[in-house]
Order: C-alpha cells, then sequence, then structure tokens
C-alpha cells in the first residue's frame, strides 16, 4: 500500500523547473500560466510524462529567465524557499499571468516546505493552483488556505495501475470542494468501466458542483495508444448517468507544441 506522508519541515524544495506556459488540461485549458514543477512523486502511473520528476532527489533546477523564451537558468536544488518565491514571481510579474500552477511530480510529497511557498505566493497577489494526485489529505488541509484552484486526480487502477483507495481521494475532495476544483480522470483503452462508475458516482456524491474532465490518455512511453473514438464516447455516457457534468478535454499542449 502506498504510504501518504509529507517530506519532513525545514530544508529547501525539490524543484525540477520554474517556466511560463499555456495550460493544456481540464477546467482552466489555455490559461497562461508560471509552473512551478516540484521533484518526486510518491506513485507510478504507467502514462506519466513527466519521468524526470519521479525521483525525490536533489537534480539542477531549470529556472526561466524570460517568460515563455526557454532561456533556462541552472541552479542547484534544493532552493530556498525565497529563492522559489523570487523565481516565479519574477515571472508572473514579467507579463500578466492568470496564475502559478504549482505541480510535480506530486507537490503535496513536499507540503511542509511548500507551506511558506504558497503564502507568500499569496501575499504577493498570486493566484495559486495545485495540481495533485488527490492523496495528500494532510497535506492539503495545511496549505488549503493559500489555494485558490485545485487540479485533482482521481487514480483509476485499471488505467495507471496504482491502486488509489476511492475512499482517500474522497477525503481530499471534502476539504478541496470549497476551492475552485476540478477532477480529471485520464482513460485508456483498458479502462474498466465499472470502476470509472464508482470514481464519479463517489465525486457526484463529495463535490455535486463541479466538473469531471475524462481525459483521453496521451501515448507516452509504455503507452502506445489512446483509447477509440466510439470508447470515448461508451465511457462518457456511463459517467454521464452518476454525475451531470462530464466533459471530455484531451492534453492539449502537446497538439500545440507546448511544454
Ligand atoms: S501522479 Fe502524476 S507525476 Fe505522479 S506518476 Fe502519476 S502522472 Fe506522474
Amino acid at each position: 500500500m502506498t504510504t501518504v506522508t509529507g517530506v519532513a519541515a525545514g530544508g529547501g524544495l525539490l524543484v525540477t523547473e520554474v517556466f511560463s506556459a499555456i495550460q493544456g488540461e481540464g477546467a482552466h485549458v489555455g490559461c497562461r500560466q508560471v509552473f512551478l514543477r516540484l521533484t518526486g512523486c510518491n506513485i507510478r502511473c504507467s502514462y506519466c510524462d513527466t519521468p524526470e520528476s519521479l525521483e525525490a532527489r536533489a537534480l539542477p533546477a531549470r529556472l526561466e529567465r524570460t517568460p515563455g523564451h526557454r532561456d533556462f537558468a541552472v541552479e542547484p536544488s534544493p532552493l530556498t524557499q525565497e529563492r522559489v518565491v523570487d523565481a516565479v514571481t519574477a515571472l508572473y510579474r514579467a507579463l500578466p499571468h492568470q496564475a502559478v500552477s504549482v505541480t510535480g511530480g506530486e507537490p503535496l510529497m513536499q507540503w511542509r516546505r511548500l507551506a511558506a511557498v504558497l503564502e507568500a505566493l499569496h501575499a504577493r497577489g498570486c493566484r495559486v493552483a495545485l495540481e495533485t494526485n488527490g492523496m495528500y489529505v494532510e497535506g492539503l488541509r495545511a496549505l488549503i488556505d493559500w489555494v485558490d484552484e485545485v487540479a485533482m486526480d482521481v487514480k483509476l487502477h485499471s488505467v495507471d495501475t496504482q491502486a488509489v483507495p476511492l475512499s482517500v481521494h474522497r477525503r481530499f475532495l471534502e476539504i478541496a470542494r470549497g476551492r475552485d476544483v476540478f477532477v480529471k480522470m485520464v482513460i485508456g483503452t483498458d479502462t474498466d468501466a465499472a470502476e470509472l462508475e464508482a470514481a464519479v458516482r463517489m465525486v457526484a456524491e463529495t463535490a455535486p458542483a463541479i466538473t469531471v474532465y475524462l481525459q483521453p490518455v496521451t501515448p507516452f512511453g509504455a503507452v502506445l495508444a489512446t483509447p477509440s473514438p466510439e470508447r470515448v464516447l461508451d465511457l462518457q455516457a456511463r459517467a454521464l448517468r452518476w454525475h451531470r457534468d462530464v466533459r471530455v478535454v484531451p492534453q492539449t499542449h502537446r497538439l500545440i507544441g507546448q511544454m
């Protein structure tokens, strides 16, 4: 069973990269955001497209100097909280941005070290969006006051091969639902319809006002195929039996050559 514990307090943050780009998934697709990608994830999804961010180890951090120019400076990670806040806000203020997307890896793995960063970003007027696998219940509870948006994954074993209990996702969503939140479920060629329906039903019971996004998997690494159009239509129809707002949106940033 996956252990859900936070990284100890103190020390800096393991950071993979900071850059400005266009959000490609979910409810805020198309928005210009500063991405703060933290290093380390507690699970290993079969379709993960950020393999460089999975191991929680100190690798050089890439910090974009000019928003959207990919003119990265490289600094040793971990970075101090102050350095992270400065790197993010420098991009955020250099041109209009719509949010700071705190992503990974799984950003809540470092939730104790992240608290001061989110508090400072919030104080500096940044809109904070959290992209998370929806497992670190304690971490979200500690940070929620400084989070404006939550993009929460619900992991389906038949797609990602991970065993994340629905009860954990439910407790996470109970905390997140006071914010601007949506749920994303990746669907693949082997998605189990009954598992999908159970997950959508959990969302409908816990946060009936939010939108569920079904995201057909983008072939990457060991994942070679995306579900057929007929399969996507069938899965959405099944999900709509349980929840009134289920939308299908693929990863769009890859279609337009964005990071
Ligand atoms: S939770 Fe996200 S970062 Fe972690 S393995 Fe899955 S897709 Fe990759």
